[in-house]
C-alpha cells in the first residue's frame, strides 16, 4: 500500500463557523461579535501562542455570522451539513471499533539540529531541500509506531505545513495592520490520515494533497508528503 488515496483523509469541504466560534446556531449578533472578540485577542498571530490560521478561521466565521444576509445562506448549508454529520456518526458506529489515534507529536521532522551542524549543513545558503539530498534523506516526515500499533487500524494525526493569504490586504499592503506586512500567514494543519495496518519498518507512505485546501484564502506549501514509517520498541505520547 504505498499510497494513501485522498478518499482516506478527512477533507475540509464544509466550514462550521459556528463550532469555530463555539457558538451554538440560535445566537444573536451581539454574541456572534462577543465570541469574536475574545478569540481574536487569543489567536491573533502578532500575540505569543497566537495562530495565523486559526486566527482567520475566527475571523472568516465572524465575517458569515455577524452578517445577516451572509448569515441566512449559511445556516441552510450548515443545517444541511448537520444532517449529513449525523448520518456519518450512524454509519460509523456500524464499523465497528474505532481506531487508535496516533497525535501528531509522534511524527520526527528528518535531521536533527546535531547531525545538521556536524556535517556544515546549517550554513545560511543550504536549503532544506539541499540538505536532505546530502543526507540522503527521501522523506519529510518521520512517523513512530510500535509494533503493534504497525499492526494495528490506525487514525493518524498529520501535521501539514499550510500557509493562509491575509483577509485584510490579501498581501497587497505592506503597512497591513493584520499580518504586519507579511501578506500571508504560516501556520500548520493537522490532517486525519486513516491507516489499515500491514504496516512495515521503513515504509514510505505518499499523501497526496493536490486539490485540497486547509481552510479559506489557504494553501498546502506542497502537493505531496512522504511519511517514512519507523518502528520503535516503545512509542511514546
Ligand atoms: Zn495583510
Amino acid at each position: 500500500m504505498p499510497f494513501a488515496d485522498s478518499s482516506s483523509i478527512q477533507s475540509q469541504v464544509f466550514v462550521d463557523h459556528y463550532r469555530i466560534l463555539g457558538l451554538d446556531t440560535t445566537v444573536d449578533t451581539d454574541l456572534v461579535k462577543k465570541a469574536f472578540r475574545r478569540l481574536a485577542k487569543q489567536h491573533h498571530p502578532d500575540y505569543a501562542g497566537g495562530d495565523g490560521l486559526r486566527f482567520l478561521e475566527i475571523y472568516t466565521a465572524y465575517r458569515v455570522l455577524a452578517d445577516p444576509e451572509r448569515r441566512l445562506l449559511y445556516d441552510r448549508q450548515h443545517r444541511d451539513y448537520r444532517l449529513q454529520q449525523a448520518a456519518g456518526e450512524t454509519a460509523r458506529r456500524r464499523q465497528g471499533p474505532p481506531r487508535r489515534e496516533i497525535p501528531a507529536t509522534r511524527f520526527k521532522f528528518p535531521g536533527d539540529i546535531k547531525s545538521l551542524a556536524k556535517r556544515g549543513l546549517l550554513r545560511r545558503k543550504f536549503r532544506s531541500r539541499d540538505r536532505r539530498f546530502i543526507l540522503n534523506i527521501d522523506y519529510d516526515l518521520e512517523l513512530l509506531l510500535s509494533p503493534q500499533e504497525l499492526a494495528s487500524r490506525l487514525r493518524v494525526a498529520v501535521p501539514v505545513i499550510a500557509r493562509a493569504l491575509c483577509p485584510d490586504c490579501r498581501g497587497s499592503n505592506p503597512q497591513c495592520f493584520a499580518c504586519n506586512g507579511r501578506g500571508s500567514y504560516k501556520s500548520s494543519r493537522i490532517i486525519h490520515l486513516d491507516l489499515d495496518g500491514g504496516l512495515s519498518n521503513g515504509q514510505i507512505i505518499e499523501l497526496n494533497l493536490r486539490g485540497m485546501r486547509p481552510g479559506p484564502l489557504s494553501h498546502f506549501k506542497r502537493r505531496t508528503l512522504r511519511l517514512k514509517i519507523s518502528e520503535v520498541v516503545r512509542a511514546a505520547g
